[in-house]
């Protein structure tokens, strides 16, 4: 054999591991399994989709979002008890007599009522910080649960039975293996729509909620309807299984609706992979599968019965989170090599059609101004009555000892803080109340001197994300990839930006892998896309090594041409003194001096401030 068809034939076998070929198997899988599985086991994969739904929701709440929670079991009893209610009751009320007890009435109501729900628990409790979500979580699921046995119509704790089979094109679905076929499409569709979701632009703001909010407002999103947005969708795919679950048992009682299960679903997603769609069907199946295996191992081992199922768990996951946070799909992600990694929802379409320009203000208009801004941080004056302009057309440099106050300035300039006295104006508007997001809208765009991105996402994303006010698509058509035509778009401003700063090799990297350097370069990128008329830029230059310090001046100097205004921090002078065309020094907050480089450098404050400043 030659090297040639080694070559090939060991491509040949890595491309089994194709994630397409995975889920074609999986899918073949699935669809022979209730006709060779016994009725036992078909009933156990009932349950492992069931759940498999519930913890998809919560991989794109907790996993995905950051936002844990406890209480998903209830809205799954919401599902369950609405359909419950409406199929057994003999005689409903006459407003709801239409109905006629049909569980696709059932079901309408289910989702009516959980959303209406999860709008208003979402409302109260997604602002809540920290550990008080995931407290606030307990506390809702508690107290649905205990409405559920109080209903006396329902049964309360004894719950009610005789809720009618689904039946579906006149097949009547009242047998496991046929109400399996329903459950699993069901969970099909719910992990498409999640997938296409998350690779789409309302899908990067929701990636962006884990540990980069503050980012995400200042890129124009609005982080607390993103929030909402999974809440809502987690608590529907929640319902769905409550309800399938109502008619697969024909039965409820409030038991499988409590706080316990609360916790076991959020377990499946940390078993599975908490960040991952698969990792949803994974660690149901494992959870599912290992908890029947132990109950029925470990009495035969221990000689006595118990439930010490739940205590060899709690060991499980302890373990697991220690070793692998990633759960088992992040151990199963490393086996795929990375060129097999999926990036086919980032292809490019280099005949997308341009997104519209902003129109920029003419060269010299003034467009940012601070007037005697004073921001005090407890007994710290952090800025003191600082004034500044800045004009359009113009590099202007702020510049001062570490502690000056410089990022305090960035942070007062891009309303990302408020300023304790006096105001900013942009494009002669005050920014007196307007949020970091309302003053993206309006032009402004802005590095971080910490640089902030999305590490596991991929550059092409993380830059995509600036262009987030550029897109108007909303979740439903992204859910059902009816936005591809917009998102090709973003995605070719993203790449065009990146291509710009010199970034263009690098599209699928993840940013995390990227050098300090080229990270401050991205953020660069992610600023220009979303087509800003003001760019803030905090140390730039920092990690870069000399020849990368050059193209970004020239890409400066050759955005300064095109009309925009740009504010930079930066301690290298030699970069600021060839490049801008005004400085402004700081010192203890303050305003020490201001004008022409050649000025400042020459300025006898500044030279104390920098040469007295023990640096
Ligand atoms: P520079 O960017 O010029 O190095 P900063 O604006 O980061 O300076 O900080 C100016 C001063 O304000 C420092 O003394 C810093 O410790 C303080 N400071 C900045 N942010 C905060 C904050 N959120 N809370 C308290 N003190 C702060
Ligand atoms: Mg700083």
């Amino acid at each position: 054999m030659n090297t040639a068809t080694l070559k090939s034939s060991a491509t040949k076998s890595n491309n089994l591991l194709k994630p397409t070929n995975l889920m074609l198997a999986g899918l073949v899988v699935v669809l022979i399994a209730p006709m060779v599985a016994p009725t036992y086991t078909v009933t156990l994969l009932n349950y492992i989709g069931l759940y498999a739904l519930v913890v998809l929701g919560l991989v794109l709440l907790t996993g995905v979002g950051g936002m844990t929670s406890f209480g998903q079991a209830a809205f799954v009893g919401l599902g369950a008890y609405s359909t419950a209610y409406l199929t057994t009751t003999q005689q409903l009320p006459e407003w709801l007599a239409f109905t006629a007890g049909s569980p696709w009435a059932g079901l309408a109501m289910g989702l009516l009522l959980t959303a209406a729900v999860a709008l208003f628990l979402g409302a109260v409790t997604l602002k809540l910080s920290g550990h008080y979500l995931p407290l606030g979580t307990i506390a809702w699921g508690i107290s649905l649960y205990y409405l559920f046995g109080t209903m006396s119509s329902m049964g309360g704790h004894t719950g009610v039975s005789g809720l009618p089979s689904l039946s579906i094109f006149g097949i009547e679905l009242d047998k496991g293996e046929k109400i399996y076929y329903l459950i699993w499409a069901v969970l099909a569709v719910a992990i498409l729509i999640t997938r296409n979701l998350l690779n789409s632009r309302e899908g990067r703001a929701i990636r962006a909620l884990k540990g980069g909010q503050l980012m995400a407002e200042s890129m124009g999103v609005n982080t607390f309807r993103s929030k909402m947005v999974i809440f809502l969708i987690s608590a529907i795919f929640a319902a769905i299984s409550g309800w399938l679950y109502a008619h697969t048992q024909r039965f409820v009682n409030p038991t499988p609706f409590g706080l316990h299960m609360g916790i076991d679903y959020l377990f499946m997603a940390l078993i599975g992979g908490v960040g991952s769609v698969w990792g949803a069907l994974l660690g149901a199946g494992v959870l599912t599968m290992l908890k029947q295996w132990l109950q029925d191992l470990l009495p035969m081992i221990l000689g006595s019965d118990g439930q010490y199922e739940t205590i060899v768990f709690g060991l499980l996951i302890v373990v697991m989170m220690q070793r692998w946070p990633g759960g088992l799909m992040g151990l199963l992600a490393k086996l795929v090599p990375a060129k097999y990694r999926d990036h086919s929802d980032l292809t490019l379409n280099d005949d997308a059609a341009e997104l519209p320009r902003r129109e920029l203000p003419k060269a010299g208009d003034l467009v940012l101004e601070a007037c005697d801004v004073t921001r005090k941080f407890g007994g710290l004056v952090a800025n003191n009555q600082m004034n500044l302009q800045l004009h359009a057309g113009e590099i202007l440099a702020l510049i001062g000892p570490n502690g000056a106050g410089k990022s305090t300035m960035f942070n007062q300039l891009s309303s990302v803080d408020t300023p304790t006295e006096g105001e900013v104006k942009f494009m002669g508007q005050s920014l007196k109340g307007k949020s970091s997001r309302e003053v993206a809208q309006m032009g402004m765009s802005r590095t971080f001197q910490h640089v902030k991105l999305l590490p596991t996402m991929t550059v092409l994303e993380n830059v995509a994300l600036g262009a987030h006010m550029r897109g108007s698509k909303g979740v439903v058509p992204a859910a059902l990839h009816l936005e591809r035509e917009e998102e090709q778009r973003l995605l070719k401003e993203a790449k065009h930006q990146l291509e710009r700063v010199g970034l263009g090799d690098f599209l699928y990297e993840e940013a995390g892998s990227l050098a300090l350097g080229q990270q401050r370069i991205l953020e660069i990128a992610r600023a220009l896309c979303a087509d800003p008329c003001v760019l803030l830029l905090d140390e730039p230059a920092a990690g870069l090594r000399f020849k990368e310090k050059k193209a970004l001046a020239d890409l400066l100097t050759k955005l300064r041409g095109e009309g925009m205004a740009i504010l930079l921090v930066e301690h290298d002078m030699d970069f600021v003194m060839g490049l801008v065309d005004r400085i402004v020094v700081m010192e203890f907050g303050t305003k020490i001096a201001e004008g022409l480089p050649e000025e400042i450098q020459t300025n006898p404050a500044v030279l104390e401030a920098y040469l007295g400043g023990a640096e």
